[in-house]
């Protein structure tokens, strides 16, 4: 649900964006997503094509642009990229770390028609 509602509201944006352009279409849409933020692309797109149906953002293509991952390990404080969006410090073995970045869903640009 919390993807539904973070969806909903990208697109919110998006359209609000289109109409104080004045454009017809929306063309494309560039979201940034968190390597771990659990959000899944296939079911991003599904829940797009539902929410856009009959609004300019209907054909709009989604673009996925990747955040790398960093966290910061609470035991030896040095900072790593979770493989596989595991928290394992590859320094000291500790496995509890603060996460910097790699949660991420926002939009990051939209690519507008004018008809
Ligand atoms: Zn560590």
């Amino acid at each position: 649900m919390r993807e539904l509602n973070a969806i909903q509201s990208i697109l919110t944006k998006a359209l609000l964006t289109a109409r104080e352009s004045n454009a017809q279409q929306i063309k494309s849409v560039q979201l940034a997503i968190g390597e771990i933020s659990e959000l899944d692309q296939n079911s991003i797109q599904k829940h797009w094509d539902e929410l856009s149906q009959d609004t300019p953002a209907e054909h709009a293509k989604l673009h996925f642009h990747l955040i790398n991952a960093e966290v910061q390990c609470m035991a030896c404080f040095m900072k790593y990229d979770p493989v596989d969006g595991e928290i394992h410090c590859p320094h000291c073995g500790s496995y509890g770390a603060k996460i910097l970045s790699g949660e991420e869903f926002y939009l990051e640009s939209i690519e507008l028609d004018h008809g």
